[in-house]
C-alpha cells in the first residue's frame, strides 16, 4: 500500500498527478498536479468549487478539497509519467455527504461492524464506436448474432489486447475479453475484489477504455442503448460475502439449492425487496430504460431483465445464481456510478441481512418466453421517473444510503428528468403534427 505519494513520484517517475473524483453523475474531475506540490495536495487535498460539477452545491459554497487516498494511486500504463488518484470530498473539514465514494466508504464501514467484507466483481460492456459517435466503428462487424465474433474481435486486437496488457502491468488478474452480443461490443474481464477497490478499477477501467479507444482513433461509449435494436451495454455485479480476513465465503454452502446460504439469501432478499427503487442508481439515464424492458434485439435477447425474479445458472432474470457462493445482479448498466453501485448493493444487501429477508421462490424459467406465467413479480420501472418515484416511496434505502445524499441525488435526477421532458422529439412532431 503505497502512503507517501511524493516517495511514489520519485520511485516510479511521475511527472504528474491527477486529482480524481467522481460527482453524482458519475463523471471523473480532476487536476493535474505536478509532482513537486503533491506532498501539501496529500495533506490538505485538491481545491474545487463543487457547484461546477454535479453534487447539489452552490456558488456560495466553500472550497471542495479532494483528498487523494493513497493507497488508490495507479500509474498510467499508457503515459506512465502520470499517475491516477482518487480522491475524498472534502468541506470545512469534514466529508461531503453526498459524494459518492464518501456514500460507498460509508457503507463499507457498517459492513465491517457487522463483521462483513463485500467482495465484487463487475463487468461493464462497451462499444467501440467511430470518434464521431456515430456509429459501429467497424464496418465489417454486422453479424446477425455477433457474440464471441473471433474475426470482429481480433480487427480489434490491437485495442483489446493494449487494455488488456495494462490490466496484466496492474496486476488485476483480467482472464478473458470477447466480442459481446451487440456489433462493436466488447467486453473484458478481471478478477473480483473488495467493493471499494472495486469501485476505484470500475472507474479506472472506464477512464483507461475510453483513452485507449481515443489513442486508435476510435470512442469507446458505454451507454446504456446506444443504437436501437442491438443489445445494450450491461454492467453486472458478482457479489459475496466473506469474514473479515476474507478467507471464508459467507454467501457459500454446498448442501443449500445452488450451493448459496441462508446468510446469502437474505442479503439477495434485500436486493430484491428494494429493487424497483435501487433501479433509480443502477439504471440512473432516460436512456438506461431502453436496455431492460427492451423488445427482442437483432441477436434474439437483450439479454437484460424485465422483472424482479431470481433463479439458477439462467441469463433471463434479474438475478442468476451461476455456482455456489456468489449471485450476479444483472439489473446495472454502463451508466451506473462505479461508487454508488457497490453502496446500493451493500445498502441493500445489508438491510436483507437485518431484516432476514426472503427472496422469495426462485423460477427455473425462460423469463422472456414464459415471464408472463409468473404472477407475483414486479416489473422493473419503465423509465427514469418511476425509477425516481420508487427510490423517493423507499424511506430505509434512501436512509441507508444517507438522507442528504439521497435528497441530492432525488433533486439533480429529477432535473434531469424535466429537461428531456423539455427536449423536443422528431416522434412527437411525426405522431401529432397532424391531429
Ligand atoms: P458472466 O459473463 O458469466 O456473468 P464473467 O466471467 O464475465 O461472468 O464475470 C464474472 C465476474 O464475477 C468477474 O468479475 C469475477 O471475478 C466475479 N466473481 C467470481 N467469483 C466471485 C465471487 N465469489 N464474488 C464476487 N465476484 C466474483
Ligand atoms: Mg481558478
Ligand atoms: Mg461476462
Ligand atoms: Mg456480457
Ligand atoms: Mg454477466
Amino acid at each position: 500500500m503505497t502512503q507517501d505519494l511524493a516517495g511514489f513520484a520519485k520511485e516510479r517517475g511521475i511527472k504528474y498527478f491527477m486529482i480524481s473524483y467522481t460527482d453524482l453523475f458519475g463523471a471523473q474531475r480532476a487536476k493535474l498536479v505536478p509532482a513537486q506540490a503533491i506532498s501539501d495536495m496529500q495533506k490538505d487535498g485538491a481545491g474545487f468549487a463543487g457547484f461546477a460539477t454535479w453534487l447539489d452545491l452552490t456558488p456560495a459554497h466553500p472550497d471542495l478539497f479532494g483528498i487523494p487516498d493513497a493507497s488508490s494511486v495507479i500509474q498510467l500504463p499508457w503515459k506512465p509519467e502520470v499517475a491516477w488518484v482518487a480522491a475524498d470530498c472534502m468541506m470545512d473539514d469534514e466529508p461531503v455527504a453526498q459524494a459518492p465514494r464518501v456514500v460507498l466508504k460509508k457503507l463499507v464501514a457498517e459492513a465491517t461492524k457487522l463483521g462483513l467484507r463485500v467482495k465484487t466483481g463487475v463487468e461493464p460492456e462497451f462499444f467501440l464506436i467511430s470518434a464521431d459517435g456515430e456509429q459501429i466503428s467497424d464496418q465489417y462487424d454486422t453479424a446477425e448474432k455477433p457474440c464471441y465474433d473471433q474475426q470482429a474481435l481480433m480487427r480489434r486486437y490491437d485495442v483489446i489486447a493494449e487494455i488488456c496488457d495494462h490490466m496484466l502491468a496492474l496486476g488485476w488478474k483480467p482472464y478473458q475479453n470477447d466480442h459481446e452480443d451487440a456489433n462493436g461490443q466488447f467486453e473484458m474481464n478481471w478478477e473480483y475484489d473488495d467493493a471499494l477497490k472495486t469501485a476505484d478499477k470500475h472507474s479506472f477501467f472506464k477512464f483507461m477504455v475510453k483513452s485507449i479507444a481515443e489513442k486508435h482513433g476510435l470512442r469507446a461509449t458505454f451507454m446504456p442503448k446506444p443504437f436501437k435494436g442491438l443489445t445494450g451495454n450491461g454492467c453486472h455485479a458478482h457479489i459475496s460475502v466473506w469474514d473479515l480476513e476474507g478467507q471464508i465465503n459467507a454467501f457459500a454452502d454446498k448442501d443449500m439449492p445452488f450451493g448459496l446460504s441462508a446468510k446469502g439469501k437474505t442479503f439477495l432478499g434485500g436486493i430484491m425487496k428494494h429493487a424497483s427503487a435501487l433501479a433509480a442508481i443502477t439504471n440512473p439515464t432516460v436512456n438506461s430504460y431502453k436496455r431492460i424492458n427492451a423488445p427482442r434485439t437483432v441477436s434474439g435477447a437483450t439479454w437484460a431483465p424485465n422483472t424482479v425474479t431470481w433463479t439458477g445458472n439462467n441469463r433471463t432474470h434479474m438475478v442468476r445464481v451461476p455456482g455456489p457462493g456468489r449471485f450476479e445482479l444483472r439489473l446495472p448498466d454502463g451508466a451506473v456510478n462505479p461508487y454508488l453501485l457497490q453502496a446500493i448493493i451493500i445498502a441493500a444487501g445489508l438491510s436483507g441481512l437485518k431484516s432476514d429477508a426472503d427472496p422469495g421462490p426462485h423460477h427455473d424459467i425462460d423469463m422472456y418466453r414464459d415471464g408472463h406465467t409468473v404472477k407475483d413479480a414486479p416489473r422493473l420501472p419503465l423509465n427514469l421517473l418511476d425509477a425516481l418515484r420508487e427510490f423517493q416511496k423507499d424511506a430505509p434505502l434512501r436512509t441507508a444510503l444517507g438522507d442528504e445524499f439521497s435528497d441530492a441525488y432525488l433533486k439533480l435526477k429529477r432535473s434531469e428528468w424535466d429537461s428531456y421532458c423539455g427536449h423536443f422529439t422528431a416522434w412527437e412532431r411525426q405522431t401529432t403534427l397532424d391531429v
